[in-house]
């Protein structure tokens, strides 16, 4: 019998299949279609058209040192970090890319010496996003190659440390770990967002990567951007992209602008529906749900975040992170494997660099997928409770 009530689960809108009970329910990824809904009563205010004459040109701008970047674009990025106050732009130049994943490869191209004896070793804390291990081996560059987790590299002579804070998978808050004098620190930023987590301070790192994917959710637009503090590091990132695609499609920079113009509206002018807001209403809801769930029985557990005070909101709170990074108690080897039994795909610990007995689920899915999620996560912790 599944005693759980749901009934104050939200309601949601915009989702967008209609779900069987049995469905097979995919948290592996981290598709933001949790936002869709926002958008949807946002209605009008984001359309765009382009006639067939516009935006032909490779160029947007020949002045600047990304060419490719759409002059509104740039200009709606520096807006968006000044009205939430999470990243310093004055002196940073900015390098659009087709989503943060090219410019994670742009940074490592343009931060790696050309001519070191080896390749450049790259580091990241564990539990990483399980993306970096892949990206940076997958052309297997002589420039750089990929050493694992940064808490036990002690190898001599210079490498690159990502530090991703938010960190995916288990959303704790991260400074760089290695501090060696030959250091390179790329900072993903994708999750420094007032949705995800209290806004602590203004980051102003030498290499910063940020993505509407998880800023505004829409991942499909493939628009990134990195602040970028070193003219010539910007100068390498942009010939990067100039070398693999010739810069960054013009509808999809166009319309990110337009998006990022609406939010940034919607957060100063009162009474309009703040984005931001609205976000962390709608995260702070499935956190409290998936919370309450999981405190029934000692089946699984999820790690725990401080109360900070967030300079956007202007209140303390904690972070509700993108993903549930969960833990499984009892003795079960493969975590993934047990709960794909019940029809939830989640993404195995070890891809993170941490063990089996972790798991990353996405917490951006659909309503529809949400509730699937709790159900069948409430039902096993109470058939584990009644069988003990
Ligand atoms: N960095 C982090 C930490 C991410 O979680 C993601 C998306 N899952 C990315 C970068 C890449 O985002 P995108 O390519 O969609 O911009």
């Amino acid at each position: 019998v599944n005693k759980c009530s749901l009934s104050s689960t939200p309601k949601e809108n915009g989702t967008m299949t209609s779900l069987s009970s049995d469905a097979v329910i995919n948290l592996d990824i981290g598709d933001p279609t949790l936002f869709q809904s926002y958008w949807s009563k946002i209605g009008d205010k984001c359309t765009i058209a382009f006639s067939g004459c516009q935006s032909i040109s490779y160029f947007a701008n020949t002045k600047n040192l990304c060419w490719f970047l759409e002059p509104e674009l740039e200009e709606q990025i520096k807006r968006m970090h000044r009205v939430v106050g999470n990243a310093a732009v004055e002196d940073h130049h900015i390098v659009v890319g087709t989503g943060s994943t090219h410019l994670i490869h742009a940074a490592l191209f343009a931060l790696c010496p050309p001519d070191g004896p080896e390749p450049t070793s790259v580091v990241c804390a564990a539990p990483y996003y399980s993306c970096y291990p892949e990206a940076t081996d997958f052309l297997r560059s002589g420039l750089y190659k990929w050493a694992g987790d940064a808490q036990t590299f002690d190898k001599d002579g210079p490498y690159l440390e990502i530090v991703t804070s938010p960190n995916n998978p288990d959303g704790t808050i991260r400074e760089a770990i290695v501090k060696g004098v030959q250091e390179k620190l790329i900072h993903d930023l994708a999750y420094y967002w007032p949705q995800y987590t209290p806004i602590t301070c203004c980051a102003h790192y030498d290499v910063m990567l940020f993505t509407a994917s998880k800023c505004t959710g829409h991942a499909g637009s493939r628009i990134g951007w990195a602040l970028v503090k070193d003219k010539d590091v910007a100068r390498k990132m942009t010939k990067f992209i100039e070398v693999t695609t010739i810069g960054v499609s013009k509808e999809a920079q166009l319309r990110t602008a337009k998006i990022l113009g609406v939010i940034s509206d919607s957060c100063l002018h009162p009474g309009s529906n703040n984005f931001f807001e609205y976000g962390r209403r709608r995260m702070a809801g499935r956190w409290e749900k998936l919370r309450e769930v999981m405190g029934r029985g000692k089946l699984f557990s999820l790690p725990e975040y401080p109360q900070e005070y967030c300079l956007f909101t202007g209140e303390y709170s904690e972070s509700q992170p993108g993903f549930a990074w969960m833990k499984c108690n009892e003795n079960i080897e493969d975590f993934e494997k047990f709960l794909r039994g019940h029809k939830i795909l989640a993404r195995n610990g070890s891809r993170f660099g941490s063990d089996p007995r972790h798991v990353r689920a996405s917490m951006l899915c659909t309503g529809e997928e949400f509730k699937l999620f709790i159900e069948r996560t409430c039902l096993e912790t109470e058939e584990r409770l009644l069988q003990n």
